[in-house]
């Protein structure tokens, strides 16, 4: 039988931090965005149907030998090299053993003492814009677990459940755990800090283009390791491990509800448990898990079926030229150099327009046009086909070339709009559609200029103006043209043609 849990006091937080100094220490597994699993070629796709991504060295059947994936090892390093990390030389695998049903082999392969990257540091940016460092102390490559899934209870959870199935197709998939040294000196600001490193740590993973990092999905999963120590102390207290806090504010809520668990169960004569601890989304609250297993129990040894990994200096070097200006330096560089507000910054930050106007530029496009094209035309058919700006299937590069049509005034603006229309609709590179559809502007003066005397003989009356110096009057004569060659000339072109031919 459950019993029903005790109630769980909670000091307030001002008197928390009044008496106690908080440690935290943050790990986070990040699932890495590959074709294929850790050590096999099964496909890592999420949401297919359950066990149709397995072969029998993610099942773990006998005999069966792993193989390291490459790209995966290569991410690890530029996700070490991202966070200031050193990538060891020269570093095994190790097979940490424990038996649970979602792990098929009875044990997972994972790095214990020669992780890919050690030491390492990630500045991160506050609410009020003051930096915090946290130092890191590892990243390392390891599988995932299969899931399980708790069938016939409440609550989906193991408990009154009456069978459970299994999943393996997750088993395998490679993951990189990142793990914080005990960060010490946030005091209050510590719920904020845990939040702001996985906010700044899952912004560094998707500039790197590793993975997902969609903690709902659980590509990246966070786990919040919290600890007490009165004011004026030097020795840690003993920590909890909250595990798998699934969104970046539920990292601040775990963290402040912990920190005032805690406090009043050491001000009341207690002591905190080494456990790991589940968070419940629905009130904020965390409630205990299992007991922690030592390092021994898990009786960490080489693993003998894989290489070591020892990557050379060449490809390390080679690997670093790939890390990308971190997101929040960038925005701040291109709001200045842009000359942009703070507002108007922000709209095009939730607007998910800021990268997709930054590769337009990178791909030659002028700022102002770039940015115009996405915040205007682009935005508005992303809300015409009711999908998010960057799923438009248009490329920023795309974007760029019909920016280029304009400026080589090979199209008006008002034809540009109609290539990007069949950009969208997918019929092929702006270029190439110009051309088959036959959009250029008209730019043979010759036959432009006959165009002109055509709309000038047909208004006499008007001609009469324009001549007597009422160059008002020229519209509709432009107007007339623009209608004759179908929107495809230059219309300021046209004006001065007109102005010439009454001269
Ligand atoms: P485990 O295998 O138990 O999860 P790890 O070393 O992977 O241990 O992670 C423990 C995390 O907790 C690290 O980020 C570490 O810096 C941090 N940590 C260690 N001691 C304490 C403590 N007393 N209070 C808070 N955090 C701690
Ligand atoms: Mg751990
Ligand atoms: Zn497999």
């Amino acid at each position: 039988m459950r019993m029903s849990a005790p109630t769980v006091e909670l000091m307030d937080y001002v008197d928390v931090i009044a008496r106690y100094a908080p440690v935290l220490g943050m790990e986070v597994h990040v699932e890495l965005s590959t074709a294929t699993k850790m050590f096999c070629g099964c496909p890592t796709e999420f949401g297919a149907d359950p066990n149709t991504q397995v072969c029998p060295v993610c099942l773990g059947l006998p005999g069966s030998l792993p193989v390291v994936n490459a790209k995966a090892v290569e991410s690890a390093i530029r996700i070490g090299l991202a966070l200031n990390c050193s990538i060891t030389p020269w570093g095994r695998f190790a097979r940490k053993n424990y038996f649970y049903p979602d792990q098929p082999k009875n044990y997972q392969i994972s790095q214990y003492d020669e992780p890919i990257a050690t030491e390492g540091h990630l500045d991160v940016v506050l609410d009020d814009g003051s930096t915090f460092r946290v130092d890191i102390e590892r990243a390392h490559m390891e599988e995932d677990t299969g899931k399980s899934l708790h069938v016939g209870g409440a609550t989906g959870r193991i408990h009154g459940a009456s069978h459970s199935l299994l999943d393996y197709n997750r088993a395998g998939v490679p993951l990189i755990e990142i793990v914080t040294k005990p960060i010490t000196g946030a005091g209050e600001r510590a719920p904020e800090v845990a939040r702001a490193y996985v906010t700044a740590l899952r912004e560094v993973l998707r500039s790197l283009a590793v993975s997902d990092v969609k903690m709902e999905q659980g590509s990246l999963r966070c786990d919040a390791n919290v600890s007490l120590m009165p004011v004026g102390a030097s020795v840690f207290g003993t920590r909890t491990e909250t595990k798998n806090v699934n969104s970046l504010k539920s990292v601040e809520v775990a963290v402040r509800y912990e920190m005032r668990r805690q406090a009043a169960i050491l001000a009341s004569g207690g002591t905190i448990i080494q456990e790991t601890r589940h968070f419940n989304e629905a009130d904020g609250s965390t409630s205990p898990g299992r007991r922690k297993e030592t390092a021994e129990d898990y009786r960490y040894f080489p693993e003998p079926d894989l290489e070591p990994v020892a990557p050379s200096a060449d490809l390390v070097e080679r690997l670093r030229a790939t890390i990308p200006e971190y997101p929040w330096l960038r925005r701040g560089r291109i709001q200045s150099e842009w000359e942009l507000s703070d507002e108007v910054m922000r709209d095009l930050v939730n607007a998910g327009a800021l990268d997709l106007i930054i590769a337009t530029v990178d791909a030659g496009a002028p700022a102002n046009e770039a940015r115009s094209w996405w915040v205007a035309y682009l935005t508005e058919k992303a809300k015409e086909h009711e999908v998010a700006l960057e799923e438009l299937p248009i490329t920023p590069a795309q974007v760029a070339e019909v920016i280029a049509l304009v400026e080589a005034k090979t199209v008006n603006n008002k034809v540009a709009k109609q290539v990007v229309d069949h950009v969208l609709a997918g019929e092929g590179d702006p270029k190439a559609i110009v051309e088959s559809k036959g959009l250029g502007m008209v730019s043979d003066e010759g036959a432009l200029r006959t165009e002109v005397d055509k709309a000038l003989a047909a208004n006499p009356d008007i001609a009469e103006k324009i001549r007597a110096g009422k160059v008002q009057a020229a519209g509709k004569i432009v107007g007339d043209v623009m209608k004759a060659t179908r929107g495809q000339a230059d219309a300021a072109r046209v004006r001065e043609l007109v102005l010439a031919a009454c001269e």
